[in-house]
């Protein structure tokens, strides 16, 4: 058996070390150093493209424990992190350079690891081999031949070219004595949307405040995708003090009967998740600096103490919808031995992307054993390949984060508290599944 991996970024790596580790022949496929995509500046693999940071190390937070769970299996993207690791508090920060040299030597260290420098363009190529699995971890710049290829075979409706994210909402932040059920001509109490209204004075100080806040610095690519007619929301104000109003804050229909003639715009907020602990802000897609979204949206009332799960972000992104076309551990349903693994599969975030390649690497060397491995949603890696490989009418990139994990049994106000759970929780779950591996080296 052999496994080609297309892509050696952050997943692809993931993947090919621990297969090689356990004696698995890999094939790794990238076109670095000949080619590389607008974001990717260095010839080796496992490049971080943008911040240097893996974010939180603490356990409570999302990816923290998605990164604690991630060394009971042996990461090569934390192996790495280790030796190149900065000062930086609670964040892993590290030397992107020492980082991606790391990765570099260790995947060419192997002696079952081929390295190939080519562009792939045609995934038919790798479609049908006998005794072979492939693994598509090209990543969010996925290069045009192989996306056209991607498209034709998994139907073209079902791969996206860009991101545009709207922020996630904690619903347990969000003022319940403001925000009410509605929908639109529905009945108060009713229905699947949230709804915060705003006066004429708290629309134009929320305004005012949109159009003139900080937009995160953009790679020029990013600036292209906007001629391709998605909108962020501040540039869509931008274009007049109404648009916003006539558009996705439109109050029609939304009005509370108390309410009446004093509503002058209306924030919808969707749910995210079956347990409704997560919502979306509702056409809030956004390339606002993180901070810049916290200050600004929260002058919606009701929002006032808003936890972002994730904020809004705008890239161009290429990934499939894995809710149609994935099962829960990333092979394609309509061919289990093609792998999607990275961002391409509809996860978002360095550490998730590892997360995904690490995942697919335990999967087949499980399949190799004739045994079967799986994560339950009390784990994050669990969540996250729940998400990925579940039908959603608004399907988007997901990365970390405790609205996705299983809700505990009983009911905890303090979030510390229920943070800590989750990650006790979730690291015995993690320890049993490694326990039932003893096949895995
Ligand atoms: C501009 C930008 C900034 C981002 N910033 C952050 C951030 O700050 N923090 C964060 O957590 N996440 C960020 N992300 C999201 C995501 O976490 C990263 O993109 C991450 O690198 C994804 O890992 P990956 O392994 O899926 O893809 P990549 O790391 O991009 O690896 C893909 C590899 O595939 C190769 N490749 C591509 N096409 C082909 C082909 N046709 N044939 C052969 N090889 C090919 C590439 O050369 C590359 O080495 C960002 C994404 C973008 C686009």
């Amino acid at each position: 058996m052999r496994v080609n991996i297309i892509g050696a970024g952050l997943a692809g790596c993931e993947c090919a070390n621990i297969l090689a580790r356990n004696n698995v022949d890999v094939t790794l496929i990238d076109m670095k150093p000949s080619k590389k995509s607008e974001a990717h500046i260095e010839d080796n693999f496992g490049e971080l493209v943008c911040s240097n940071s893996l974010k939180s190390s603490n356990v409570t937070n999302a990816c923290g424990l998605l990164k604690e769970e991630m060394k009971t299996f042996g990461s090569l993207m934390l192996e790495a992190a280790e030796k190149s690791k900065l000062d930086a508090g609670q964040a892993l920060a590290v030397d992107r350079k020492i980082f991606s040299e790391y990765i570099t030597e260790k995947i060419k260290s192997y002696s079952n690891i081929t390295v190939v420098s080519k562009e792939v363009t045609d995934i038919t190529e790798y479609i049908n081999r006998e005794d072979e699995i492939t693994v598509v971890a090209t990543g969010p710049l996925t290069t045009d031949g192989l996306t056209n290829s991607l498209r034709q075979y998994l139907d073209i409706e079902n791969l996206y070219f860009y991101d545009a994210e709207a922020p996630i909402i904690d619903k347990e932040s969000i003022d319940m004595e403001k925000a009410y059920f509605m929908d639109r001509y529905g009945k108060e109490g009713e229905g699947a949307y949230l709804n915060l209204s705003m006066t004429k004075d708290e629309y134009y100080a929320f305004y005012n405040a949109l159009i003139t806040a900080e937009s995160a610095n953009r790679h020029e690519f990013d600036k292209l995708m906007l001629f391709e007619g998605c909108m962020p929301i501040e540039e869509m104000a931008k274009r007049g003090e109404k648009t916003l109003t006539f558009g996705m804050l439109k109050p029609v229909g939304l009005v509370k009967e108390e309410s009446k003639g004093k509503v002058y715009a209306v924030v919808q907020l969707r749910k995210e998740d079956e347990e409704a602990k997560a919502y979306n802000m509702v056409g809030f897609q956004t390339s606002l600096k993180f901070s810049e979204q916290e200050r600004v949206f929260r002058m919606i009332p009701g929002l006032e103490n808003a936890e972002f799960l994730r904020y809004g972000v705008m890239h161009r992104n290429t990934y499939i919808n894995g809710g149609k076309l994935l099962n829960s551990n990333f092979s394609l349903k309509k061919n289990n031995n093609i792998y999607f693994a990275g961002q391409i599969s509809g996860v978002e975030g360095y550490v998730e992307s590892a997360m995904s390649g690490m995942i697919v690497a335990l999967d087949i060397i499980a399949r190799l054993n004739n045994r079967k491995v799986e994560f339950t949603t009390e784990t994050m890696m669990g969540a996250l390949s729940r998400y990925i490989s579940t039908e959603n009418e608004n399907y988007q990139p997901m990365n970390a984060n405790f609205g996705i994990i299983k809700g505990l049994d009983e009911k905890i106000k303090d979030k510390k508290e229920k943070y800590t759970r989750y990650a006790k929780r979730s690291l015995n779950e993690i320890s049993r599944v490694r326990e039932e591996m003893d096949y895995l080296r």
